[in-house]
C-alpha cells in the first residue's frame, strides 16, 4: 500500500506527474482541486462555500477541505494506495493527515516535492489548457485545436489560471504550503525533485525516486 504526496507550487507540474505515477503503480490520483472544481461545477453546497476562495485564488478553510478529503480516504479504492495532490496545503491539513494515518498504523511513504523558479511556474500556468473530462494538461501550443490529446475532451483555460489570480496562488503556496517542505524533511520522507526540466528529464528523476 502506497501513499505518496506530490508537494509543489502551482505549475509545477503535479498533475503531469500524478497521470504516469498513478499508472504506474495502478492507484488513485486524489486530487482536492479537482474535487473542488468539480463540487463549484454541480454547485453542491460544499461547492457554493468554496467558490469565492477558489475563485480569488485562496485556500479553502482547512475545515471544509478536511470533511471533504476523510470522505475521500474513506472510499473503497483507496485500499492499495493513492497519490495526493493539493493536499495538505497547510500545516494544520498536514497535521490532520498524519493523524487520520496514524489511527489506521500507517504514515506517508513517500514525499516528492518538485520545486522550480516562479518565472517557470508563472510561464508554465499562462501557456497551459486542461481537459474539462480527464484533467490532463496540456501546453496550448502542443494541442492548438482545443482538444485532448489523451481523450479526446475539450481543454479550457481554469478561471484561476488568469494572471491575476495566478500570482496570488503563488503567493499563497510560499506563505501556507512552502513550510511543509520542513515539516516533510524533519520526518526523513522528503524527495527533492528539480522540476524546471522538461517532462521526462523530470519524470526520469521521478522514476528514480520511486524506484520505477
Ligand atoms: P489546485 O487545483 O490544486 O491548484 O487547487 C485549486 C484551488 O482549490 C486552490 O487555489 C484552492 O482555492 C483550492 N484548494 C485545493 N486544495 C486545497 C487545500 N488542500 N486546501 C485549501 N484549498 C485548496
Amino acid at each position: 500500500m502506497l501513499k505518496i504526496l506530490l508537494l509543489g507550487a502551482p505549475g509545477v507540474g503535479k498533475s503531469t506527474h500524478s497521470a504516469k505515477i498513478t499508472k504506474d503503480f495502478n492507484i488513485p490520483a486524489i486530487a482536492t482541486g479537482d474535487i473542488l472544481r468539480d463540487n463549484l461545477k454541480n454547485e453542491t453546497e460544499l461547492g457554493l462555500k468554496a467558490k469565492k476562495f477558489v475563485e480569488a485564488g485562496e485556500l479553502v478553510p482547512d475545515e471544509l477541505v478536511i470533511a471533504l478529503i476523510e470522505d475521500r480516504l474513506d472510499q473503497d479504492d483507496t485500499k492499495n494506495g493513492y497519490l495526493l495532490d493539493g493536499f495538505p496545503r497547510t500545516i494544520a491539513q498536514a497535521e490532520v493527515l498524519d493523524a487520520f494515518l496514524a489511527s489506521e498504523g500507517s504514515g506517508l511513504d513517500c514525499v516528492l516535492y518538485l520545486n522550480a523558479a516562479k518565472e517557470i511556474l508563472v510561464d508554465r500556468i499562462s501557456g497551459r489548457r486542461v481537459c474539462l473530462d480527464c484533467k490532463t494538461a496540456h501546453k496550448t501550443s502542443d494541442a492548438p485545436d482545443g482538444i485532448c490529446l489523451e481523450c479526446g475532451g475539450e481543454l479550457v483555460t481554469r478561471k484561476d489560471d488568469e494572471s491575476i489570480t495566478a500570482l496570488k496562488r503563488i503567493e499563497v503556496y510560499n506563505e501556507q504550503t512552502a513550510p511543509l517542505v520542513d515539516y516533510y524533511r524533519k520526518k526523513g520522507i522528503l524527495v527533492e525533485i528539480d522540476a524546471s526540466f522538461d517532462v521526462e528529464t523530470v519524470q526520469a528523476e521521478v522514476d528514480k525516486a520511486l524506484s520505477v
